[in-house]
């Protein structure tokens, strides 16, 4: 079975692939499809969103598509930026551009009030399935970036469970507490069902 990953973001597509592994499932990218055009993320909700990059990917490429969209929900920021996390700092923002405002939004508020969340959605379609699965990662905004693993928000993300920060981690351990890790745990329990009666 081949299944398609909905994204041109590297680091999206090192962290899906290692919490895939072991299936009986040939992964493949945009790469392998580059008649995909840019898609538009302009949904209300990161489900929306979801869905829409695996539609049109779908579409185009056909067979099993996957696709991951992803928010950051700051607390004290009413859940900003949650569905413009990736231009929370304008159209073209860089990781780091959004990291120093996300920080400087933050300054001098005090660690109670830095509580946060990434949420992930995963949405899976082809021909036989619509479906869509979430995840939620708890933690804390730091005042200042740590560790150099990861990419986006992961260098202020810090997880108090495991006392580090998301760039602290290896790929695995990130894996295993994540948003993107614990949605692609419920989507492999999915997928081992669709390889095994080949849907
Ligand atoms: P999107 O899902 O491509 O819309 O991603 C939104 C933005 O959230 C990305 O540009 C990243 O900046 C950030 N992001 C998504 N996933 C992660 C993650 O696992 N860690 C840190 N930042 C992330």
């Amino acid at each position: 079975m081949k299944l398609v990953l909905a994204t041109r973001n590297v680091d999206k597509v090192r962290e899906i692939k290692d919490a895939l592994r072991g299936l009986a499932i040939e992964i493949l990218t945009l790469e392998n499809f580059p008649d995909v055009p840019e898609i538009v993320e302009d949904g209300m909700t990161i489900q929306e969103n979801a869905l829409k990059k695996a539609r049109v990917v779908q579409d185009i490429a056909g067979g099993l598509v996957l696709a991951d969209d992803t928010g950051l929900e700051v607390d004290f920021l009413n859940g900003e930026p949650g569905v413009f996390s990736s231009r929370f700092a304008g159209e073209n923002a860089s990781y780091d551009d959004n990291v120093e405002k996300l920080l400087s939004l933050m300054k001098g508020v005090p660690t109670e009030k830095r509580t946060a969340r990434f949420r992930c959605v995963i949405a899976l379609i082809g021909e036989a399935i619509e479906q869509t699965v979430e995840g939620v990662a708890e933690g804390l905004i730091l005042t200042e970036k740590r560790g150099i693993e990861g990419f986006g928000y992961d260098p202020v993300f810090y997880v108090p469970a495991t006392d580090r920060t998301f760039a602290e981690m290896s790929l695995d351990d990130k894996n295993r507490v994540s948003h993107r890790g614990l949605a692609l745990e419920k989507a492999r329990v999915i997928l081992k069902a669709l390889a095994k009666h080949k849907l």
